[in-house]
């Protein structure tokens, strides 16, 4: 991490992150069984280039320095080398994809993304083994193509890391996950997704619906071995969890709540009036009948309302305080 800071000349490790999140179209080529959209579209749906350069010059206007562009499949879209070019031209050091990595397993459309000015490539992938990714993804070869746009992106010096939707396919293999990351793959940036219940986690994907208090186990191990290890968090890791389901862990936690958390909101809102991605979270929300007993009562938005319904209230207990000591700290808090 310390070398890509130093690469791209990003803020140095510490400063709250100011970024935007922008979601450049719906069109997919990945059948993700937890995908949040019920029917993601193989193509179409783009915003348009203009659009887009409007939204980063606002953020960058409010001080941004992370652009991150995301999907859909952000690397479908058929401006996104001008997109990428346009975040460099603006002043945007961080500039980032979130991928299924399919389009990236090809050489030439990696180095071209390069080449336009993007530095980060976070690449899903969902298990260590083949069979479970591309199941999960409904590709098949997705894992191996996963892997080639890892070799690909870090062979050009890109900064690489991987987002992990956690579901009932997965869970078990946190720990040796998060090992196969840092000791065969050589990656240390990885975020933990707990998936929403919503779009095709309320219809096909029922069969992937994890509860919390099966997966924290498992993730508890991964985290440990990550302190073992001094492999320290890139940015908070750790999406769709509240503070009382793993209290040590909650500086790890983004998008659960508002108030202290807002101060260094990770995402700026792309424009005025439009909900930033923390408060599309928020919309999914509910409190339950603890938090009103809970130190965290005014500021978390609650647990999203479809696991909820699927799980009930009985995992989520009220804190008495708020933890003071935490074992994992993050490069951008
Ligand atoms: S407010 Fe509710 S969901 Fe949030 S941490 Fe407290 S008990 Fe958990």
């Amino acid at each position: 991490m310390r070398e890509a800071v130093k690469k791209f000349n990003w803020p140095p490790p510490g400063s709250p992150v100011k970024g935007v999140e922008l979601l450049v179209g719906e069109g997919c080529n990945a059948r993700c069984l937890f995908c949040c959209s019920a029917s993601p579209r193989a193509a179409g749906a783009w915003r348009p280039w203009r659009e887009i350069c409007a939204d980063l010059a606002r953020a960058r206007s409010r001080g941004a320095w992370l652009a991150s562009f995301s999907g859909g499949e952000a690397a479908l879209h058929p401006d996104i080398f001008r997109i990428l070019r346009s975040a460099a031209k603006l002043g945007f050091s961080f500039i980032q994809i979130i991928t299924n990595g399919l389009r990236f397993a090809d050489g030439e459309f990696a180095a071209g993304a390069a080449a336009a000015g993007a530095n980060e490539i976070k690449i899903s992938l969902h298990a260590r083994d083949a069979a479970t990714h591309d199941r999960t993804v409904g590709v098949r070869g997705a894992f191996s193509k996963a892997l080639r746009a890892i070799e690909n992106c870090s062979a050009l010096g890109l900064k690489v890391s991987a987002n992990f939707a956690v579901t009932k396919l997965n869970y078990r293999q946190l720990p040796a996950f998060t090992k196969f990351m840092a000791e065969d793959l050589r990656l240390t940036g990885f975020c933990f997704m707990f998936s929403f219940y919503e779009g095709r986690m309320l219809g096909g994907g029922k069969k992937l619906r994890v509860s919390y208090s099966a997966a924290l186990p498992y993730l508890r191990k991964a985290l440990k071995y990550m302190e073992k290890e001094g492999i320290r968090p890139e940015t908070k890791m750790l999406s769709n969890f509240t503070p009382c389901l793993a209290p040590e862990y909650s500086n790890l936690m983004s998008d659960w709540g508002a108030g202290e958390q807002e101060k260094d909101s990770p995402v700026l809102q792309a424009r005025p009036g439009e909900a930033a991605a923390v408060a599309r979270h928020s919309s999914r929300k509910k409190k339950t009948q603890a938090c009103a007993a809970c130190v965290y009562r005014k500021i978390c938005y609650g647990v999203d309302d479809g696991y909820l319904r699927s799980f009930g209230e009985s995992e989520f207990k009220p804190l008495a305080v708020k933890p003071s000591a935490f074992p994992l700290r993050p490069f951008y808090p």
